[in-house]
Parts: C-alpha cells; sequence; structure tokens
C-alpha cells in the first residue's frame, strides 16, 4: 500500500448517497473515486453468468481463483474487470442485488477484494466508498465519513434509479431487498457495516448532493488544516 497518498473513506448502507456524493467529492479534489461495492457485485455477476451456486462459498472461491482481476480508471472512476470484461450496469440488475450480500459475506472473498482495494493506491489520492473501508480496508486514514438516509427515502432513490434504468420493480420489492442486505451486511461475522470509529455521520435525506459534497469537503479541508497536511487543494 502507497503510505503518501490520501484516502476518504464513505461507507453506509446501499442508497444512502455513498456513491453521488463520493463521485462528486473526487470530482471536486481531483481523486480517484472507487465504488466498492461495484466490486462486490462484480463477482457476484460472474458467478451467476458462469451457473455457479452462490450460495456455495467452495464454488464461488473456486470461480474467483480462476478468473483473472485488472483495473482501468474511466472519467475518475476505477472499474473492475472480469477476464477483460467490465459487466457494466448488468450489476445493478435485480439479480445481482439479490446475491450480492450472500457472496460479499464470504471472507475469502472479502480477502481478495479487500487486498485488490488497497493496491489501487497506486493510482494516486482516492475516495473510496463502502461499508468497511474506514473500519477494515484503510482503518487509519482520518478522513472517515458514514452516510445515511431514512429506509424510505433510500428505497424510493432505488427505485428511481431502476425506473432510469428501465429495469421493472415495485418499490416494495427494493424496500425489501434494501431491508434485507442492511440486515445480512450489518450481522455478518467478517467486516460487517459499522460507523468506523471517528466518522463523520451525515443524514443524506436532509441535504442535496451540493450540500452533502460541501460539508464533506470543507471537514476534510478542517481536518488537513488541522493536521498540518498539505495534499488538499
Ligand atoms: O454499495 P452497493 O449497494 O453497490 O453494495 C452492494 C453490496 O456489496 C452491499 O450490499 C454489500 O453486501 C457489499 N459490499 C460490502 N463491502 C463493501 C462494499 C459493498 O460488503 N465495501
Amino acid at each position: 500500500m502507497n503510505e503518501s497518498v490520501t484516502v476518504i473513506a464513505i461507507d453506509g448502507p446501499s442508497a444512502s448517497g455513498k456513491s453521488t456524493v463520493s463521485r462528486s467529492v473526487a470530482k471536486r479534489l481531483g481523486f480517484v473515486h472507487v465504488d466498492t461495492g461495484a466490486m462486490y457485485r462484480a463477482v457476484t455477476w460472474k458467478a451467476i453468468e458462469g451457473g455457479v451456486n452462490v450460495e456455495d462459498n467452495i464454488a464461488v472461491i473456486g470461480m474467483l481463483h480462476t478468473v483473472k482481476i485488472s483495473f482501468a480508471v474511466v472519467e475518475g472512476t476505477v472499474r473492475m474487470l472480469i477476464d477483460g470484461v467490465w459487466p457494466g450496469d448488468a450489476v445493478r440488475e435485480p439479480r445481482v442485488a439479490d446475491k450480492v450480500s450472500i457472496v460479499a459475506a464470504i471472507p475469502e472473498v472479502r480477502e481478495i477484494l479487500v487486498h485488490h482495494q488497497r493496491s489501487l493506491t497506486s493510482l494516486g489520492n482516492l475516495v473510496v466508498e463502502g461499508r468497511d473501508i474506514g473500519s477494515v480496508v484503510f482503518p487509519h486514514t482520518p478522513y472517515k465519513f458514514y452516510l445515511d438516509a431514512d429506509p424510505a427515502v433510500r428505497a424510493q432513490r432505488r427505485q428511481k434509479d431502476f425506473a432510469a434504468a428501465n429495469i421493472q420493480t415495485s418499490t416494495d420489492a427494493v424496500a425489501k431487498n434494501l431491508q434485507t442486505r442492511d440486515r445480512i451486511d450489518s450481522q455478518r461475522a467478517t467486516a460487517p457495516l459499522q460507523i468506523a470509529l471517528g466518522a463523520t455521520v451525515i443524514d443524506t435525506g436532509h441535504f442535496n448532493i451540493d450540500e452533502c459534497t460541501k460539508i464533506v469537503v470543507d471537514h476534510i479541508r478542517q481536518q488537513s488544516t488541522r493536521r498540518g497536511a498539505t495534499t488538499l487543494s
């Protein structure tokens, strides 16, 4: 891991606004954006496409050992490619969303992906979003945020995303999926979703994207000044 880079950790549950705010903060600061949820989704997509039973840990781990994982940065965001293929929006489909938390709870899967996530510091300063970024992946970063919003607000947001992508689903099904994933993600034994020690908590239901971005960036600048760091401009 490159110790000289700055990492901003943004954790929180699904549809908490993490992706939008992370992308916006990264753009504002000129950092590379990393969506670790998309990595767990890509592994799940690959398993489903290959007919691997995602409830069979051994089979999923076996598959992960046979594929080649690589990365590309496109428009400031890291893309994870599996065997040279970036699955794109396919990772957002309900069939992937329904299974991703099961795959993400497998300790060996996490070990492999966390290793890759840490290696991305070779790209420079990062804004990394996920569930365990401030607690496990980059626990030493002084810049930790936890974004959250009321479950009903989150379900409405996710339903809007699906509608925009022309994916048929009901608000009830979306709310149920978020609830199930929240439960699995928070209760799993390895790297559960939690508010990392020292993280700043933001309820994104109370602010728009620009306001959230400003809160995060202002906070980072204040902390950075206090610490005498010069990496942020
Ligand atoms: O953020 P997103 O909803 O795309 O994440 C999809 C799933 O990936 C989460 O529900 C969680 O199970 C898993 N995940 C994780 N650790 C991360 C990021 C995502 O376990 N750092």
